[in-house]
């Protein structure tokens, strides 16, 4: 079978030359499907595709081809989740036009509106920017959208979860009828299918087959206790000289404190969660970006959007809590064809979720086998000892000069001392601690039996204490706050008080373990958590407490189902 190229797919000449100066030889699954539909016809198209397959490129070439012409007013607006999106997007584009028009700009908060409104005021056919910093300039009459050509939602599923939904219903209703809306998701949820009937009408989904595309990524997955997670991590990064990693943590707390520790241990690390300001986080991504940093431990949210070439390895410290996040999070390493590697702590008390996390894509999980600290310190001396011989080949093959104050040292110093105790002795002084410092701890091995023993339903109808539903209208509530969290029945009415804004008392039959609290709330008010939490994932994460629980998976049809009967 012929492969398809990119003329194949209709693209004119000045788009095929963009596309060879960006040295991209062969179409995308998801650009041969959708810049075709794009280039012709007037469907709105909803586009399917997973992160890192082009689909910047798979919207942009045919939009850029159609606005080569000057407009007095902008013919396309992009709306994204993230400020790091949008600047990553208006590269992308910038990058692939190579005529005067159409000209382009991004909006985004954290920047001063003057500098945007003087690019707007000086002409731009593409605008891309944030749902929350477009609605302000329309609001201010800067931009103008009523002329749009194009209205497209980039990362979909992301705005959404960010619960940009109203900004962009507003949005839109400022757009004529007859702009062509285009979506693009890496998820096609329900929610996405209904602002799809809402904007869309008419419109057809493609999307690439899974099938077609390899996995990048080597899945592993390590049973290890939550206290021996760090050292663990340690030796995963010191196992591979080439570091050059994403760290997932559930909540803010964790993040900071892993930072922290391995700061202490000499790492270089830097951190990233919703709570860090936007100029710091600059600074964080930036060092990161340029490898300086070579460890970035981030939130869910945080990370969103982060697209950084030749990342080894992402770690996922925490077990994600969804299908959606772990394909999100494991998508950013194994980038353009480049291998990498995935490896997803698993405590004893979550194994369960071990199969859950194999059903979600279709290349193997395996686990992974932690290097022993012997087998590290051997790796260390062998390193030290092949840049020792490295360094001296160059000396006596002439490459370098030995300088002569060295020489004249040694002139100085030897005097009656055998040469080969003294050469010894100098590589002594300078290498010793390196390579005799042991800085590993022991990590308790997870045995058969703990597994029995910790096994996750037991534990639970222990905890749970009963076997019955809990009252009608009240709803049994599982949240991942626990005594690890120096979180005891007081913190965790607390929490729920003031999440929803209740008093406390009408949070009942609280207890508490190591990892996770159950309570028992108005189904109202459990709904309302569950939803506020779903929206901010750097919160404690929320679900309905299911007895007969298997795994996630179930979890969620169990779910489903039980909404469909309360309608
Ligand atoms: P997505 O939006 O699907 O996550 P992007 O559009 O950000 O992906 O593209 C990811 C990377 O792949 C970018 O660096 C982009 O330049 C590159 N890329 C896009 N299309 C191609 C192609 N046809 N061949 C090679 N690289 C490509
Ligand atoms: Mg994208």
């Amino acid at each position: 079978m012929e492969a398809i190229t990119f003329e194949d797919l209709g693209l004119d000449g000045m788009s095929l030359e963009a596309v060879e100066a960006k040295g991209f030889t062969t179409p995308t699954p998801i650009q041969i499907l959708a810049i075709p539909r794009l280039l012709n016809g007037e469907a709105n198209v909803i586009a399917k595709a997973r992160t890192g397959t082009g689909k910047t490129a798979a919207f942009g070439l045919p939009i850029i081809q159609n606005l080569r012409h000057e407009a007095r007013t902008p013919k396309a607006l992009i709306l994204v989740p993230t400020r790091e999106l949008a600047l990553q997007v208006e590269k992308e584009l910038f990058s692939l036009i190579n005529t005067k028009n159409p000209r382009i700009t991004s909006l985004y908060g954290g920047q001063s509106m003057m500098g945007q409104i003087k690019a707007l005021k000086h002409g731009v056919e593409i605008v891309v920017g944030t749902p929350g910093r477009v609605q302000d300039h329309i609001n201010r009459k800067t931009l103008d959208i009523s002329q749009i050509d194009y209205f497209i939602l980039d990362e979909a599923d992301e705005m959404l979860d960010m619960g940009f939904i109203e900004d962009i219903e507003n949005i839109f209703s400022g757009a004529p009828e007859n702009a062509r809306v285009l979506m693009f998701s890496a998820t096609m949820s329900k929610e996405i299918l209904g602002i799809a009937s809402k904007f869309m009408g008419n419109y057809e989904i493609v999307q690439e087959e899974i099938e077609e595309q390899p996995v990048l990524q080597e899945q592993f997955y390590l049973l290890v206790r939550e206290k021996d997670k760090t050292e663990a991590l340690t030796r995963i990064i010191d196992a591979n000289e080439g570091f050059y990693g994403l760290v997932f943590c559930q909540t803010k707390q964790d993040t900071d404190m892993l930072a922290k520790t391995l700061d202490e241990k000499g790492y270089q690390v830097g951190a990233l969660h919703g709570d860090i300001a936007q100029s710091q986080r600059e600074k964080v991504l930036y060092r990161f970006r340029i490898g300086k940093t070579r460890i970035l431990v981030a939130t869910d949210v945080a990370a969103r959007g982060i697209d950084i070439e030749g990342l080894t390895h992402v770690i996922n410290y925490s077990i994600p809590f969804d299908g959606p996040t772990y394909v999100h999070r494991i998508g950013r390493t194994g980038r353009a064809g480049a291998r990498g590697i995935a490896v997803t702590f698993v405590r004893p008390d979550e194994r369960r979720k071990i199969n859950y996390l194999r059903g979600l894509t279709k290349a193997p999980l395996k686990e992974m086998a932690l290097p022993s600290a012997e087998e590290l310190l051997k790796e260390r001396e062998k390193r030290i000892f092949n840049n020792i011989t490295q360094s001296l080949s160059g000396y006596f093959n002439g490459e370098k000069k030995i300088p002569k104050i060295f020489k004249e040292y040694i002139g100085s110093v030897i005097q009656d001392k055998n040469p080969e105790e003294l050469a010894a002795a100098i590589l002594a002084g300078i290498y010793s601690r390196e390579i005799f410092e042991n800085k590993y701890t022991e990590i308790e091995p997870v045995k058969i039996s703990d597994l029995r023993e910790s096994g996750r339903s037991r534990n639970r109808e222990r905890v749970s204490g009963r076997k019955t539903s809990p009252a009608p209208g009240k709803t049994r509530l599982f949240v991942s706050l626990g005594k690890r969290d120096n979180c005891g029945k007081k913190e965790v009415a607390d929490f729920f008080a003031k999440l929803l804004n209740i008093p406390q008392r009408f949070v009942d039959d609280i207890v508490t373990t190591e990892n996770f609290s159950l309570v028992t709330i108005s189904a109202k008010d459990a709904e309302r958590a569950i939803r506020i939490t779903k929206k901010n994932r750097d919160l404690p994460h929320i679900h309905i407490d299911s007895e007969s629980e298997q795994n996630t998976a179930s979890l969620y049809k169990k779910k489903e189902s039980g909404k469909q009967k309360r309608r």
